[in-house]
């Protein structure tokens, strides 16, 4: 093991380490810019009735757009907004213009519903209510044509102050969804505490649930349990018609999936689900 070999390795690394920060940090200044100019933009998926394929809920999904019109998915941004405190700003925006999605909706006489993604940072926040409140009462829609989105590790990570956040969204009218169930480490007993209407099925069991009799036993335990406590349950990743058929079989309420349809930009969705009547 000679010197020169530990020095090559560190330079190795170090070269990588460089890159990775290089490329973090551009990240970082086109999040920014994209918050600054507002350009973020909200693509939506529908949520499929399973007894008749009624659409009448869909997704928020957000996204960014590089220097080319490439889209850049969230996985590349979202733990930096986190990190950075952006998330804030950008939950507000993505709030915001799902609000004024439901508003365009209603100006057409349509009820229309959108689940929002929350990040656990967002929670942290106690004015995370009241601003909720704020921008629905500016779209000057209903609360209830808005869900929010959390995840289980959002919820255990400050039990008492969660539990009032969401308490205070509850009493506003707004539903809440436990995102990616299954994934976590917490029990429906104890996720009873917590004011949910939506239990929604992690991705990673549908996957394989028509190939492994045990990733369908979870999946049935689930939605069992979740009927039980009266949550409706929405089962996401169906890229099949064999997940779709299962997933039916078993009473879920709501599917999501690339085999129903990908999420879409905002005025695509609009002008394929809501307003269906302009060319
Ligand atoms: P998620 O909340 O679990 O959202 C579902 C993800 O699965 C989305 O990826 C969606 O495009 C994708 N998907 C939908 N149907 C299928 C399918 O049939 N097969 C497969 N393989 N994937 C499917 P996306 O849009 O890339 O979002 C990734 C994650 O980023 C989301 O996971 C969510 O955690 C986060 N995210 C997205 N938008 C926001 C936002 O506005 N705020 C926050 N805080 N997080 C967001
Ligand atoms: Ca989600
Ligand atoms: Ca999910
Ligand atoms: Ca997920």
């Amino acid at each position: 093991r000679s010197k020169s070999k530990g020095k090559d390795t560190f330079s190795f690394f170090s070269k990588d380490l460089q890159h990775a920060m290089h490329h973090r940090v551009e990240m970082e200044v086109k999040l920014r810019n994209a918050i600054e100019n507002d350009s973020l933009a909200i693509y939506l998926q529908p949520k499929y009735n399973f007894d008749d394929s009624a659409v009448l809920s869909a997704e928020s999904l957000v996204r960014m757009f590089d220097e080319n019109g490439k889209v850049i998915g969230p996985d590349e941004f979202i733990p930096l907004a986190e990190e950075t405190g952006l998330i804030h700003q950008l939950g507000k925006q993505v709030l915001q213009k799902s609000c004024e999605f439901v508003a365009r909706c209603n100006e057409l006489g349509q009820d229309f519903k959108v689940a929002v993604n929350v990040a656990a940072k967002q929670l942290s926040n106690p004015g995370f209510a009241k601003e909720v409140a704020e921008i629905i009462n500016e779209a000057g829609i209903a609360a209830s044509s808005i869900e929010l989105e959390v995840t289980e590790s959002a919820l255990m990570h400050d039990f008492e102050q969660t539990r009032d956040i969401l308490n205070d969204l509850a009493s506003l009218g707004v539903t809440i969804a436990l995102d990616d169930f299954g994934t976590g480490y917490s029990s429906l007993s104890y996720l009873r505490q917590f004011p949910l209407n939506v239990l929604k099925i992690d991705r990673s069991f549908v996957i394989d649930m028509d190939k492994e009799q045990q990733a369908h036993d979870i999946v049935t335990a689930i939605v069992h349990l979740a009927l039980s406590l009266e949550l409706t349950i929405v089962a996401e990743g169906i890229e099949t018609q064999s997940h779709f058929a299962a997933l039916k079989a078993l009473g879920c309420h709501l599917g999501q999936g690339y085999f129903m349809c990908r999420p879409m930009a905002m005025a695509d969705f609009f002008t394929k689900f809501i307003d269906d009547c302009q060319v």
